[in-house]
């Protein structure tokens, strides 16, 4: 028993009397089990002070009458305290209540014990002195097992009961006796073990407990936050709000800015994703130190932010979301390049446009989408009517898709005439939709949601072959112009689809132009120059469309194989018409004629505006003038009519 119990004991000895072996936590819960159910400890109180007094009662004895009065002033005082403190009570420390505790537990321990003795050495009768010895030995070994927890004070308890009992066991010095004190030597080590191995299990279990406690609250907070920003996730977004909306009083207001940055997944193919996530963690740290303090700030996925400040006006909120978008556009320092990206921006208050979360989130996301589909790079607040317009939009969308296989959609061609001779030298195919109920939808209003949605690429495939068909019956000189938007032309495959269209309908590529606008210049991408240049040595000629609306760099006017630049309706009969746009198409047309390219000028109404822009230099005119955009039917009439007159399609001179 040595070998195995000693150095066991001193183990233990120097495991709980090390300040770090046992975290406060563990040693809190471990002294809490000595404070659960005092009803227990009142239960053995009155039986203590029931034996002891019958005990006296039945001897007579004047020690232990004042052994029994001791014992039961002990036992009262302990019970109250049991039933007084709250082992939770924060206001007092660990140690503290453990002394309260071991205080009254030794002295009934050892009362309880003399008291058996005392029975021994007066010689009482047998069973007043089993009635003793039985309970002080009984109450020792129990409390070993009850107070496990805090074995100093569990082993200190049955020392104090068995010392007293082994003494008198042993001055009494009968054969008897002898033996039962030789006895209780050896029970105090074997109990000291039992005691040690159940608290050894017991503070296992404990810190095992409190690890797994540990390791869930670890593992919720990674769970809460973004991998590479370190900010919060959606998650994590979600559980603030809920935490700010609950803590929200009547007068506050708050504001939520929801970011998307501007051309993210261009930095993310080109620059590649590493690249990408430092683009992110750059933004995350101009937000964080921009953001005002106490606001929630998280990536709430991809390459979209949300941010929710606390904000006394509208105006603030204002100010706020201007510096936002100021120190987010300033350009950031990735793979040895500089990048500019700009940023959208939806706002919406709490609880001006919701009273509710997800209220006010789905106004914040409303907003940012019409900052993106008014332009991008700007913020829009959320207003009430944006609602409406978001259901049309989902409408067409869902229409859209099912538009071309119902046979909605149509091909119109408007002619683009030569100013010198008035003959057609190219249709424009211009896309209709006859919507059963909506009537006559102007493309205006769905290449926008197409574009968005991605139907540009389905619906530009057909629009491609149908108009190279069209054309394939037209007289050889006659070309035909299709509209190319910026998002087909970036999908995989775009110059081999409308190849594949070409020699479906056995068009010569030289009779097919492309019309594409300035904005697919603004991203300088690989894709753009692959595609034009590997179409272009094909024979398909490129016209540079709505010429002055946008960007206006000439440099890529250079770069790409243009044949012809249309210059913008509003400088030929829209509000800007006259002095300043004249001299700007005047010098466009200068241009064209040096680099040998057709000057267009769209929108022509009258036969004024027809002399005018001939006289500014323009080569080829489009405009309701000489015709507006007709079924196919109708423009090989057209064709046709003139052949026969040898007469232009209207008059130009
Ligand atoms: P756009 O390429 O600038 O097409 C010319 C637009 O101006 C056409 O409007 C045409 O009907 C209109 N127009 C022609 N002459 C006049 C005129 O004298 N006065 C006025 N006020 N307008 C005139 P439409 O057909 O509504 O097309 C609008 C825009 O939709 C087009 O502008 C083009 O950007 C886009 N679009 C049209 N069809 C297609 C298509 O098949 N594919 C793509 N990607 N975009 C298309
Ligand atoms: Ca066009
Ligand atoms: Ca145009």
């Amino acid at each position: 028993m040595r070998s195995g119990t000693i150095p066991n004991v001193r183990k233990f000895w120097r495991k709980t009397h090390r300040g770090d072996a046992l975290s406060a936590q563990v040693q809190r819960l471990l002294v809490r089990t000595l404070y659960t159910q005092p009803t227990s400890l009142a239960i053995g109180a009155i039986n203590g002070i029931v034996s002891s007094a019958v005990a006296a009662w039945l001897t007579n004895s004047p020690l232990l009458w004042v052994g029994c009065v001791a014992l039961s002033l002990v036992a009262v005082a302990r019970v109250t305290a049991a039933f007084g403190l709250s082992p939770d009570d924060s206001g007092r420390s660990t140690r503290q209540l453990e002394l309260v505790y071991e205080t009254g537990a030794f002295s009934y321990a050892f009362l309880l014990g003399a008291l058996a003795g005392i029975t021994i050495l007066i010689e009482a009768s047998a069973p007043v002195q089993v009635l003793m010895v039985a309970n002080a030995m009984g109450y020792g070994i129990g409390i070993c097992a009850r107070n496990a927890g805090r074995p100093t004070i569990a082993l200190g308890q049955l020392f104090l009961t068995s010392l007293p009992v082994m003494s008198a066991a042993f001055i009494e010095g009968s054969v008897a006796m002898l033996l039962f004190g030789a006895n209780m030597v050896l029970l105090v080590p074997a109990m000291a073990s039992i005691t040690i191995n159940v608290f050894t299990v017991l503070r296992q279990s404990f810190a095992q407990a409190e690890k797994s406690a540990k390791l869930a609250e670890e593992m919720q907070i990674l769970a809460r936050t973004d991998v590479v920003t370190g900010l919060a996730n959606r998650a994590g977004l979600n559980h603030q709000l809920e935490e700010l909306v609950a803590g929200m009083e009547p007068d506050q207001m708050f504001a939520m800015f929801w970011l998307d940055l501007d051309h993210f997944k261009e930095v993310n193919d080109i620059l590649g994703h590493t690249t990408g996530d430092d683009l992110l963690r750059q933004v995350s740290e101009r937000l964080t130190a921009y953001a005002p303090d106490g606001s929630i700030i998280s990536r709430f996925g991809g390459d979209e932010f949300v941010v929710v400040a606390e904000v006394k006006h509208r105006a603030d909120c204002e100010m706020l979301a201007g510096v936002l978008q100021q120190e987010l556009s300033r350009s950031y320092a990735l793979a040895e390049d500089r990048v500019q990206v700009g940023s959208s921006m939806g706002i919406a208050l709490m609880p001006e446009d919701s009273k509710d979360l997800h209220g006010l989130m789905q106004a914040a996301d409303l907003a940012l989408y019409h900052a993106k589909i008014n332009g991008r790079n700007q913020a829009n607040f959320f207003t009430p009517s944006m609602t409406r317009e978001l259901v049309r939009r989902k409408e067409i969308e869902a229409e859209l898709r099912a538009a071309i296989q119902k046979d909605e959609l149509s091909i119109f061609f408007q002619p683009i005439v030569d100013l010198e001779t008035g003959r057609i030298r190219t249709f424009e195919a211009l896309v209709r939709w006859f919507h059963p109920e909506k009537g006559e939808l102007r493309p205006d209003e769905f290449i926008p949601v197409a574009e968005e949605t991605g139907v540009i690429i389905t619906l530009g495939n057909w629009i491609t072959a149908q108009a190279a068909k069209a054309c394939a019956q037209w007289p050889e000189d006659v070309t035909i112009a299709v509209n190319l938007s910026p998002a087909q032309i970036k999908a995989p495959g775009a110059a081999l689809g409308i190849l594949s269209a070409l020699r479906e309908a056995r068009l010569d590529p030289s009779r097919l132009e492309l019309e594409v606008t300035e904005s697919l210049f603004l991203d300088d991408s690989e894709t753009t120059t692959n595609f034009i240049e590997e179409l272009a040595s094909q024979g398909v000629r490129f016209a540079l469309d709505d010429f002055g609306t946008g960007y206006s760099s000439l440099g890529y006017i250079n770069k790409f194989p243009f044949k012809k630049i249309k210059v913008d309706r509003s400088f030929v009969s829209g509000d800007h018409a006259g002095g300043k746009s004249e001299a700007i198409i005047h010098a466009v047309a200068e241009m064209g004629a040096r680099l040998g390219m057709d000057i267009v000028a769209e929108g022509i109404e009258t036969i004024e505006q027809v002399r005018s822009v001939r006289e500014l230099g323009c080569t080829l005119g489009q405009g309701y003038y000489f015709s507006r955009a007709v079924p196919d039917y109708l423009a090989a009439m057209l064709l046709a009519q003139e052949r026969e007159s040898e007469h232009g399609l209207r008059q130009v001179g």
